[in-house]
């Protein structure tokens, strides 16, 4: 049993069975035994590889679309540059490194990151050195300025709760404990107001996800763009309307039971990007499009033979299967997605379109 499993269980024991988001939010974000709070998941040797440690060319292209969007918004010259859940700060350093070819945004950008994880906003520092970025706990205290902004694989790590359809009523999917061990329970049957909208497509015995946290920074943001000016590119895994349970765990770079070792694994699901375009209204947003051939569109192709150009050996195989990795359907390319959330009357980030 891992120490949080012990805290866990003392808890239900105290207070009956937990949400999942309850559980899902001590697992990564416990201060002492949380996933994100105590290690460096990311990498080789971590439990997970997230494009930009894949290659270089994940956060340049983003960092060109982003700048390109503001150039296409009329070069404000004050905005906030964020990034939500930054990791090791590998992909802001990649944007700030391209986006200095970009006249005049350096110059206009104040750089700040919403990250939870002290271990990683350490990470983040090292990574950033000499930028001066400023951290928050939360998207609400980042200055009121036009804001672009980045999220990748941020939103699949945010608390979700899970519901089972029972007529017109849903019994939520909790966390309990069966001896030593944690185990889901379906609750009482209850109107659950966050999935009205479900009731039309779903059938009895259906499983729904819904993520308070994620569409609540959703809001935010939208809320920003709309009043401020601004973008925001949202990269991860999932699709436009949840159906099923997503909810995984991640070991050495295996799928693993997600209730067997609470805080030694990370624990994701994958994103309803319908839930997250409804909270950013009154900021629209273009089509949710596949991770591959956005990059496509953005010049990965002409990017990745000017780098090849300057490799050879191993380091050049690398880099062409870190390529076909961020592309290819069968890789990254098709699962993961990519959706902008911009002003109304402004034109889409490049590489999307604007819904028709
Ligand atoms: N974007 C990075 C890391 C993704 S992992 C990459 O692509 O490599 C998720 C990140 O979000 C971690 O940095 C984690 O600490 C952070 N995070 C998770 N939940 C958070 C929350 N509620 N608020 C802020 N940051 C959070």
């Amino acid at each position: 049993m891992t120490p949080l499993a012990r805290l866990l269980i003392a808890q239900i024991d105290a207070g009956g069975p937990m949400t999942l988001a309850d559980y899902m939010t001590a697992c990564l974000m416990h201060p002492k035994y949380g996933y994100y709070a105590t290690r460096d998941p990311f990498g080789a040797a971590g439990d997970f590889i997230t494009a930009p440690e894949i290659s270089q060319m994940f956060g340049e292209l983003i960092g060109l679309a982003l700048a390109q969007t503001w150039l296409d918004q009329g070069a404000p010259e004050k905005f906030a540059l964020v990034e939500l859940g930054p990791g090791r700060g590998t992909l802001m350093a990649d944007i700030l490194r391209a986006t200095r070819a970009v006249p005049g945004f350096d110059a206009a950008a104040a750089l700040h990151l919403v990250e939870t994880s002290p271990a990683l906003r350490a990470r983040q520092a090292t990574a950033l050195d000499g930028y001066e970025p400023q951290w928050h706990g939360a998207i609400e205290t980042v200055p009121d300025l036009p804001l672009f902004a980045v999220a990748n694989e941020f939103f699949d790590a945010l608390p979700i709760r899970q519901a089972q359809r029972d007529g017109d009523m849903w019994r939520e999917r909790m966390v309990t404990r069966d001896g030593a061990r944690l185990i889901p329970a379906l609750g009482a049957p209850a109107a659950l107001p966050a999935l009205a909208h479900r009731l039309g497509d779903t059938e009895d015995g259906d499983v729904v996800e819904f993520c308070p946290a994620g569409t609540r920074i959703a809001a935010a943001l939208g809320a920003r763009i709309a009043a401020r000016g601004g973008a925001a590119l949202i990269v991860d895994y999932g699709d436009w309307r949840s159906l099923g349970d997503t909810f995984q765990a991640l070991r050495a770079h295996e799928a693993a039971d997600p209730y067997a070792a609470p805080g030694d694994a990370d624990l994701t699901a994958h994103v309803d990007f319908e839930a997250l375009a409804l909270a950013a209204s009154p900021a629209h947003h273009t089509l949710m499009t596949a991770q591959g051939v956005v990059l496509k569109r953005l010049g990965i192709a002409q990017r990745a033979q000017a780098l090849a150009a300057r490799l050879s050996g191993a380091a050049r195989a690398a880099h062409v299967a870190a390529h076909r990795r961020l592309t290819h359907r069968d890789e990254m390319g098709t699962l993961f997605k990519v959706m902008a959330l911009y002003p109304e009357g402004a034109a889409p980030p490049p590489g999307l379109q604007g819904r028709v």
